[in-house]
């Protein structure tokens, strides 16, 4: 029987423009098995389950292996996507979204309302990747499917709007970044932020801004950024040059981490080059589906890398440095740049990995505390780095490194995902602090600023503020006699 899908499952917004109610024609059941059921919890809304024996229906399809072949229905995915354990709908969960992709693929549904809906709900926090015994490349996809959103949806003026000033404004330049940082702190400062939280005036703006303006956190005296250009030698003999990647986001509101990564560096031997021609690394755009963008500024980064001439191009911020390594995929087709970009993702570490296959590391001083540590998504799942941040902390005489019962697990936070989905984002980060709430840690450690702002709003508003939330190199930088980390 026909799987027919009419324009939607649920009212959601995807976070950029509220999208219209949608009504879910039950078909009795479709090839791949889904079925319609209502779940009373989510207010009677028609939602998604998939029957076992559509499971093997699917294996035994040719055609469902012709755009997604590696997807073998299995469900062992399920229960690592956060978005399916909150929202416990199949439409919601890896194997549902790649159902839906296929479907949109191959033409059987268009780019309705619900296929946005639950792909823009997706956290493309790649928890499923790993859970997957087939190796699906579901980063890939999502990301293509995003594309097709972006080239179809039809969203409301303010939406394009805000879309284009960011992705194609904001982010494209250090400047107007800065600019804007410069205008958060003068609002703080001058006591204007007090008053409009007072008064409720964002919750009377489209789109999320009071919930944006919840997760900000005070950066009145955050202004140590780096400079790009800059040079810093080696201490003691050169035994490396290397790049780092200041970030956009990551320079205005955490350069205090950039600076602890190139004190790090420096003292462990390194020349640090910080190119003054990079730019935004596209993470943001590739997750938004604006691969043009993404493309464009991918190019400029490896060239900007390249004039360099540097041994290996370090990232602090996980979501910068996956987007970066798969700079070979991005460019796959690019004639020009196909194998500069190859040759550049290779070239991409991880702070923790890089310092990690050092032949030895400069010896840190003690440092006596409790330290849980959280594993930033595009870290664990994309870069598939585990063990060097761990091996870092562990390093630190007097550190106590604490495991988290769930370190894999997304906070919430994915990129601007805690400002276009708020609300899920909430729920998915209040098992995040439950699971630290439960260590007796001094301390919360993760390398990346998404997931460093996320668990430090979901601490202050589970009354935890004793904890910091700390980058792991600003504890080796502070071990190594640098500054106290904020
Ligand atoms: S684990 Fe992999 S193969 Fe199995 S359902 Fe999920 S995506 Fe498909
Ligand atoms: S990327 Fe994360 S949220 Fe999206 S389907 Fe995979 S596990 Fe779920």
């Amino acid at each position: 029987m026909a799987y027919r899908l009419q324009s939607g499952l649920a009212t959601s917004a995807d976070g950029w423009g509220r999208w219209p109610a949608q009504n879910f024609k039950p078909a009795a059941r479709s090839r791949f098995g889904f079925v319609t059921r209502t779940d009373k919890s989510a207010g009677e809304r028609p939602i998604l389950t998939m029957s076992l024996s559509a499971v093997t229906v699917a294996n035994n399809s040719s055609s469902a292996t012709s755009l997604t072949p590696e997807c073998i229905h299995c469900g062992l995915c399920l229960q690592a996507c956060p978005t399916y354990i909150e929202l416990g709908r199949e439409a919601d969960s890896p194997r549902g979204r790649i159902y839906l992709m296929r479907a949109q693929q191959r033409g059987a549904i268009g780019v309705s309302d619900s296929f946005i809906q639950h792909i823009s709900a997706c956290l493309d926090c790649r928890g499923c990747e790993s859970a997957c015994p087939s190796g699906v490349p579901y980063g890939e996809l999502v990301e293509k499917a995003r594309e097709v959103i972006e080239h179809n949806a039809r969203r409301p003026f303010w939406s394009r709007w805000l879309r284009a000033f960011v992705f194609e404004r904001l982010f494209l330049s250090h400047r107007q970044m800065r600019m804007a940082f410069g205008l958060l702190r003068w609002y703080q400062r001058c006591g204007l932020q007090k008053l409009v939280g007072g008064l409720g005036i964002l919750k009377l703006f489209p789109g999320n801004l009071a919930g944006l303006e919840r997760l900000m956190p005070d950066i009145r005296n955050r202004t140590h950024h780096v400079a790009l250009g800059a040079v810093f030698p080696a201490q003691g003999e050169k035994k490396f040059r290397v790049a780092v990647v200041t970030g956009c986001v990551m320079n205005e509101i955490f350069g205090d981490i950039n600076q602890a990564t190139i004190r790090v560096l420096q003292r462990n031997g390194c020349e640090v080059v910080v190119p003054g021609g990079q730019v935004c690394c596209a993470a943001l755009h590739s997750h938004a589906g604006i691969m043009d963008t993404a493309r464009k500024l991918a190019k400029q980064n490896i060239a900007a890398f390249e004039q360099a001439e540097v041994e290996a191009v370090i990232s602090n911020a996980s979501g910068c440095g996956a987007k970066l390594k798969e700079y070979g995929t991005l460019l796959a087709d690019d004639k020009d740049f196909a194998a500069r970009s190859a040759a550049f993702s290779r070239k991409v570490k991880d702070i923790a990995s890089f310092l990690d296959e050092l032949p030895s590391l400069a010896k840190p001083g003690e440092l006596k505390l409790r330290v849980a540590y959280d594993d930033p998504c595009h870290l664990l799942h994309a870069m598939k780095v585990s063990r060097p941040p761990r091996n870092l902390l562990l390093s630190i005489p007097g550190l106590e490194l604490l495991e988290l019962a769930t370190p894999e697990q997304c906070c919430g936070s994915a990129g601007i995902y805690n400002v276009t989905h708020y609300e899920l984002s909430m729920r998915i980060l209040q098992r995040k602090i439950d699971d630290i709430r439960s260590t007796p840690a001094d301390v919360v450690a993760t390398g990346n600023p998404g997931c460093l702002l996320q668990i430090a709003h979901g601490l202050r508003q589970a009354g935890l503020d004793r904890m910091r939330v700390v980058h792991p190199v600003e504890l080796l930088d502070q071990a190594y006699g640098g500054q106290n980390p904020a």
